[in-house]
């Protein structure tokens, strides 16, 4: 597919911004970045940085005080004289909401102001082939986290939502959805993000594919601190990945990279739901080998898990299956280390709980890239579990808080 959706010509109904804070200014919101960054600040200290009269600087901490964003603590003079004054971000003033998609599964987290999680749930996702039990299971999250949380629609910053699916994000429209059977004809071309904001129209809403989402997640607490070019593998009921060069997620010509998923792979058949035959994700992804384990009637509905317990237990036709998997999708990756050669390989997903299923990309990829790429690019399980792509989500919608530019909704990593 690639073809970008934008409804709206591209300018955001007043509902799809948002309006649990008033707008801020741009003072405002350089002193946020900086305490957000730097903390903890005296008042002297952010007057210098941010080029403002100390009034100015005494105002907009007033103003962010009163709006629950800042808070004012009291250090002790070492010399006995004057205590100062160190700004820092209000741990719970504010709380941004993460929901992440993969298979049949939806993870939701909250965060504070920190970017720290405060709360988190897992619950089924209805309706493979029917939006409104989709959307109800979404808000429906978004409410148990609110109350998880005692968040009221005032503090809360913003929704994210990360999907296993072909996203513009600036048009908040999903371009196809092929993971899972029967979605794609129901949610291609679909503006999700506006649906949501008719069930949640105090938030403001963003939605993004959910290797993005996870690769944020990772930059900023997993595998990939302080690490400026990697590459993120999304391996679960759909694969996918996320490039991150000079510490910013590359979109493509038209916001919609990552698609390894559908790579063709020569000697393959598989019809795969965006409708080519030979896809990655037709041969490799949770979907798939699930369908393959169900064959073999030892369990009639078996789980990613028992086949990951099995296989790295020994037993040999779900290690060879969870293999070839990672064989498969190694080979595809080995063209992606030649081509950037980054430092980090993150792989995410459910399949990434599997060793045998790790080691087996590792070394497919290792075997095919360039030695060079291959010694240079370290591959590494997710540190973040099943709530990475909700955490990265969230922070998405924490970040929108410290932009320059808040209406953009790509916005850029490092503030
Ligand atoms: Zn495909």
């Amino acid at each position: 597919m690639g073809t970008s959706v934008r409804p709206n010509g591209g300018r955001q109904p007043a509902a799809e911004r948002g309006g649990a804070l008033p707008a801020l200014s741009p003072g405002q919101r350089a002193a946020l970045r900086l305490i957000r960054h730097d903390a903890p600040l005296t008042r002297g200290a952010l007057a210098q940085r941010i080029g403002l009269s100390a009034s100015q600087v005494s105002r907009i901490i007033g103003d962010l005080r009163g709006l629950g964003l800042v808070t004012v603590e009291d250090r002790a003079a070492a010399s006995g004289g004057r205590p100062s004054e160190l700004l820092a971000l209000a741990r719970d003033g504010r709380f941004a909401l993460g929901l992440d998609i993969a298979g049949g599964g939806l993870a939701g987290v909250a965060i504070d102001l920190h970017g720290e999680i405060v709360t988190r749930r897992a619950s089924r996702l209805p309706g493979a082939t029917a939006r409104d039990p989709a959307l109800a299971a979404m808000a429906a999250m978004v409410g148990a986290l609110m109350t998880e949380v005692g968040a009221t629609p005032e503090r809360v910053l913003g929704v994210g939502v990360g999907l296993p699916a072909v996203v513009d994000p600036e048009a908040g429209v999903i371009v196809d959805w092929s993971e899972t059977p029967g979605r794609s004809e129901i949610w291609a071309g679909f503006a999700l993000r506006a649906a949501l904001c008719e069930r949640l129209p105090w938030a403001r809403v963003d939605i993004d594919d959910c290797a993005r989402m996870l690769a944020l997640a990772e930059a900023r607490s997993g595998q990939a601190v302080g690490t400026s070019d990697f590459l993120l593998v999304v391996a679960d009921s759909g694969i996918g990945a996320a490039t991150v060069i000079d510490g910013q997620p590359y979109r493509g010509a038209n916001g919609l990279a990552g698609e390894i998923g559908h790579v063709s792979l020569s000697g393959e058949d598989a019809l795969c739901a965006c409708g080519k035959r030979g896809c990655l994700e037709a041969v490799a992804s949770t979907t798939a080998l699930l369908r393959q384990a169900a064959t073999w009637q030892i369990d009639p509905e078996p789980t990613i898990a028992s086949l990951i317990a099995a296989g790295d237990a020994g037993e040999a036709r779900a290690a060879a299956l969870l293999a070839d998997a990672g064989a498969r999708i190694g080979e595809v990756l080995a063209t992606a280390l030649n081509l950037l050669f980054p430092r980090l390989v993150v792989v995410g997903g459910a399949l990434a709980e599997s060793t045998v299923f790790l080691d087996a990309l590792g070394a497919a990829a290792a075997e095919r890239a360039h030695p060079s790429a291959a010694a240079m690019a370290r591959v590494v399980p997710s540190a973040l579990g099943m709530w990475g792509g909700a955490l990265g989500a969230a922070t998405v919608a924490l970040d929108a808080l410290f932009a320059p530019q808040p209406e953009r909704r790509t916005a850029q990593w490092r503030g």
